[in-house]
């Protein structure tokens, strides 16, 4: 631990500990660069959330140091089995996930699962090491932007006489990692566009017995009910995602227990053999599809879902906080140490916003091209393909379902999927290259028209 670090105090001041503050902070500390971080809440994270770690969010671990905690937690992503209702138990069908090999240049090329709780864990444990702790209970009122500085107003929650208690602070620079209602992003006037999705679903965590632990099961669909129950790294918990009209309201099931005990009991078959136990977090989720135009002003940033935030398919939501972080990090880092011209924060937004216009133009040919392969009696299928400059060639149909592998030509393999509901419409969840989800879409006028909304047109798409 450098002397630096314990010495100096903070000029940075990071609002929010979620994946995307905690790797911001460590990126930062183990460069010698003091941080101040804060968390609203008064206790750590609760829940899995999203838990499907990719690639190269492994890589960034690598980076950090912490990719062997990470790997010795997680589990393989799990074969999804989708079962016929009413009854249940039949099996309709199961889809393996491909499962690419490593080599030495590209070690990590399959999905971890980990949920966000055990991971903010592993990632605080290396801040300690630098002398560094989330404040818990902190909570960011206000950010303004002066010449040089940023001021702030905190409101400390944390308990102790007198309740909670106002500080007035500056620092140099402010990052608001603060989630998809981010104070930061609203302060500073970013705009947040894009749309809700029309699903309400619930999300959450709770013990059941009965329930092998080697698969994701699957009930239904949202056009009626739909539960999907996925295992997590800690045996009898599993996290559950259901929803659809005839489940009932998210808001009132997830604060009535056992109401949601016999949504899910009905939306599951009413098998006897399963059981529904503890119910450790459970919260009403509309997925969103929103991203700033920007992603600072000044000594103002923003990380993770306070810049955008994506549905959960391909689970992308943590994974590209964690990119934006690793990306903004390095650079504040120099520029702090008075190593690099500020203008190098520059390039993060420049950086970040790009990459999802080249998704733009290269997500719609893909989708063309999925869309192509689509098979009209499949009510599901996942396909993997390239998604970047180089295409490459199909290597490999890995089941019947229509699951298939790419590679390109220094042997990466992004994701995108393709899905059927029974009405017969599809939708395409689509992989950037940087493997963040790109857009959950019905037909590529629609994926066209969603980023038109947001970057304008550009110069392919016109
Ligand atoms: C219920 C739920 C279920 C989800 N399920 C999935 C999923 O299945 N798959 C998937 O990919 N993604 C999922 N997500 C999204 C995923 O969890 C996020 O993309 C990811 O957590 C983003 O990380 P983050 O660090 O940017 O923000 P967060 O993890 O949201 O962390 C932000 C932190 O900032 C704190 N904060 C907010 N405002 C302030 C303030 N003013 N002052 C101080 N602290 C503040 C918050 O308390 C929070 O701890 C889910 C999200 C929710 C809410």
């Amino acid at each position: 631990m450098s002397v630096f670090s314990r010495s100096k105090s903070p000029e940075i001041l990071i609002v929010g500990a979620g994946p995307a503050g905690l790797i911001l902070a460590l990126a930062l500390l183990q460069n010698d660069v003091p941080v101040r971080i804060i968390e609203k809440t008064t206790h750590p994270r609760i829940g899995q959330r999203g838990s499907g770690i990719t690639p190269r969010s492994l890589e960034v671990f690598e980076a950090l140091g912490i990719v062997n905690q990470v790997l010795k937690k997680a589990i393989n992503v799990p074969k999804v089995c989708l079962y016929k209702l009413p009854g249940g138990t039949e099996v309709l069908k199961e889809i393996e996930r491909a499962t690419l090999e490593p080599t030495p240049t590209c070690p990590y090329v399959n999905f971890r699962q980990l949920g966000q709780d055990s991971l903010d864990r592993i990632i605080q444990a290396d801040i300690q090491k630098y002398g560094c702790a989330v404040e818990l209970g902190v909570e960011l009122l206000s950010v303004e932007q002066s010449d040089d500085h940023t001021n702030v107003k905190i409101l400390n929650h944390r308990p102790g006489g007198g309740g909670p208690t106002q500080q007035d602070m500056t620092y140099k620079w402010v990052i608001g990692a603060d989630s998809a209602k981010s104070v930061v992003r609203k302060q500073l006037g970013l705009s947040f566009l894009g749309e809700a999705t029309e699903e309400n679903m619930v999300v959450g965590d709770i013990r059941i017995e009965g329930l092998s632990e080697d698969r994701i099961h699957v009930w239904g669909d949202l056009s009626s009910t739909m539960t999907a129950i996925r295992p997590s790294e800690t045996s009898g918990v599993f996290t559950i995602i259901a929803g659809g009209p005839k489940f009932g309201n998210p808001e009132t099931i997830c604060v009535d227990e056992a109401a949601l005990k016999e949504a899910l009991r009905q939306s599951t078959g009413n098998r006897s053999d399963i059981k529904f136990g503890e119910i450790i977090c459970m919260n009403p989720y509309r997925p969103q599809i929103r991203m700033v135009d920007e992603f600072r002003k000044g000594g103002i940033f923003v990380t993770g879902d306070a810049g955008h935030v994506h549905s959960p398919p391909g689970g992308q939501g943590m994974n590209t906080g964690i990119q934006d972080s690793f990306n903004l990090g390095w650079k504040l880092a120099l520029v702090a140490k008075q190593l690099a011209p500020p203008s190098l924060l520059d390039t993060y937004s420049e950086e970040r916003l790009p990459v999802v216009a080249e998704m733009l133009n290269i997500t719609t040919s893909l989708l063309k091209k999925t869309i192509k392969n689509f098979n009209d009696e499949a009510d599901l299928i996942q396909t993997i393909l390239i998604v970047g400059k180089e295409q490459g060639k199909e290597i490999d149909v890995v089941n019947p379902h229509g699951v298939r592998a790419f590679k390109d030509r220094d042997n990466h393999g992004n994701d995108a999927f393709l899905g059927s509901k029974n009405d017969g419409k599809f939708g395409v969840f689509v992989i950037r290259p940087d493997r963040v989800l790109g857009a959950r879409v019905q037909s590529p006028q629609g994926l066209e028209s969603y980023f038109q909304s947001i970057f304008g047109k550009t110069e392919e798409n016109e």
